[in-house]
């Protein structure tokens, strides 16, 4: 474990850092180890007053997972586009709705709009 750094927020100076593990010695024998910002040199004797980064980390992974799944699927509005409905014709010059017989984009919205099936 000894050189392993360790990302904190370091309650004593307050920097996005490390910790650095250093054995803590009682005349010559080890006792344990501190871990030690690299910022301030703050010296944290018990690793449970550790300020570390690695839960946050996490968290903030899981929320960037989980909103496009929700997009995806509650997005309902987003359907009713022309590029979605039945009406919507491409060809290789414009698009065109077939109901309205007038040219459209493909985010265009529709009273009419009919979904397209797609299997
Ligand atoms: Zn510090």
């Amino acid at each position: 474990m000894a050189g392993q750094l360790l990302e904190i927020i370091c309650s004593q100076c307050g920097a996005d850092t490390f910790v650095r593990r250093e054995p803590r010695y009682e005349g010559f024998s080890k006792v344990g180890e501190n871990c030690v910002c690299v910022a301030c040199g703050h010296v944290y004797e018990n690793e449970n007053d550790v300020p570390f980064k690695k839960k946050q980390q996490v968290s903030v992974f899981d929320a960037d997972d989980v909103p496009v799944k929700i997009e995806i699927f509650k997005d309902n509005e987003r359907h009713r586009n022309c590029r979605y409905c039945k009406h919507y014709l491409v060809n290789p010059f414009t698009q065109r709705c077939g109901l309205h017989d007038k040219p459209v984009a493909a985010t265009d919205y529709c009273d009419e709009f009919e979904l397209k099936q797609t299997e």
